[in-house]
């Protein structure tokens, strides 16, 4: 797959001091779904800004399609962008907001309606060419920003929390039509979020990132089961997390011990070695209970602190390895249907189902 997008060595300041973004290094491949997540302040927007060309790198290289672009105005960069606030010219109607990026780029005007027809249909919102912003939802409105920045039919294009503004429900449904757009149209889409849901269920890729540097670059599903560090491990998806030392470690396993002074055996992440403070990170669906715990790499008995019912499934608040709210996640159904605050259960979980992080 060929590389469209690279950042080389980026760095950037806003105040000359503090770097907001520290040597980037990132490969983005032609017609993926990249997604950049992480928290508030960690450099997501600034990335952004200086791949479209509204911030200047202040060291480093981004290349698009092997040309360095760091001198390039964004109106150059046939590069598409969908920001939160829908900024749709207010006194324009959709045709007219639609075709205006296409008059910027001096299309002939006898290709403008086809093509302003082509991107409401991506969108599918044919019907509304005549209406005025003002006179559409909050979710129409961002699909009138979306067909907006694909009408010049850019090589990329990238959108920052595009959907922040919406309900949940509209959200999810946009998010399906996003997805559906880049299925339909092979286009590269880098996207912001700092909604992991979000970027678990849409992208191909992500980008995690956090104070400035990216922690992890994985598909959803290596972040879930394989993170790199303790910051991936924590901002994806559920943990629970027993901190300790290690005190061995062969063939990517490792024994920790923990501050109670039980060990446990984990996955060996990167950077771990023996002797280093560790914290073991276990996701409460993969601890089994009862009969399968028996004969784990871990196992030990707890006690049922207390006992949440969510229908689909059951979470249990257990007290073991010097933890009393060890959360496991057992189906509703046989033996977890059984179960009640008091009882002392086995818990398990294979050495391989939790990693030791640094
Ligand atoms: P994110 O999008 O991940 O929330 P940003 O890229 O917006 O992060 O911000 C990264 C850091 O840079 C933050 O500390 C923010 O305050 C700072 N920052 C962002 N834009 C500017 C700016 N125009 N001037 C000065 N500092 C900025
Ligand atoms: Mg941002």
């Amino acid at each position: 797959m060929s590389t469209i997008v690279s950042f080389k060595d980026v760095q950037k300041t806003y105040d000359g001091e503090i770097l907001v973004v520290k040597n980037l290094n990132l490969d983005i491949r032609e017609g993926e779904f990249l997604t950049m997540l992480g928290p508030s302040g960690s450099g997501k927007t600034t990335c952004l800004m200086m791949l479209a060309g509204f911030e200047t790198a202040t060291h480093g290289q981004i290349l698009l399609k092997g040309r360095e672009i760091n001198r390039i105005p964004p109106e150059k960069r046939n590069i598409g962008m969908v920001f939160q606030s829908y900024a749709l010219f207010p006194h324009m109607s959709v045709r007219e907001n639609l075709a205006f990026p296409l008059k910027v780029r001096r299309v002939p005007k006898s290709d403008i309606e086809a093509r302003v027809k082509k991107a409401l249909a991506m969108v599918t919102m044919e019907k509304f060419a005549d209406r005025m912003p003002g006179q559409l939802s909050g979710g129409q409105q961002q699909r009138i920003a979306v067909a907006r920045a694909l009408v010049f039919e850019p090589a990329l294009v990238l959108m920052d929390e595009p959907l922040g503004a919406l309900d949940k429900q509209l959200r999810e449904q946009m998010q399906y039509e996003i997805k559906r757009i880049h299925a339909q149209s092979g286009l590269t889409i880098v996207y912001v979020t700092h909604d992991q849901d979000e970027a678990m269920t849409m992208s191909d890729r992500i980008a995690v990132f956090n104070n400035g540097r990216i922690q992890q670059l994985a598909s959803p599903s290596s972040l879930y089961e394989q993170p790199d560090n303790a910051f991936v491990g924590r901002f994806i998806g559920e943990s629970n997390e027993l901190p300790g030392v290690v005190q061995s470690i062969e063939g990517g396993l490792c024994g920790v011990r923990l501050e109670s002074g039980i060990t446990v055996k984990a996955a060996a992440g990167t950077g771990v070695t023996a002797g280093s403070k560790t914290s073991v990170l276990m996701r409460p669906e993969k601890v089994l209970i009862g009969g399968a715990a028996e004969g784990c790499d871990n196992a030990f008995s707890g006690r049922v602190e207390d006992l949440i019912y969510y229908g689909d499934h059951l979470r249990l608040l257990c007290r073991i390895c010097g933890n009393d709210d060890f959360i496991v996640k057992v189906p509703n159904d046989g033996e977890g249907k059984r179960l009640q605050v008091g009882d002392v259960i086995n818990v398990g979980w294979r050495a391989e189902a939790c990693h030791a992080l640094q």
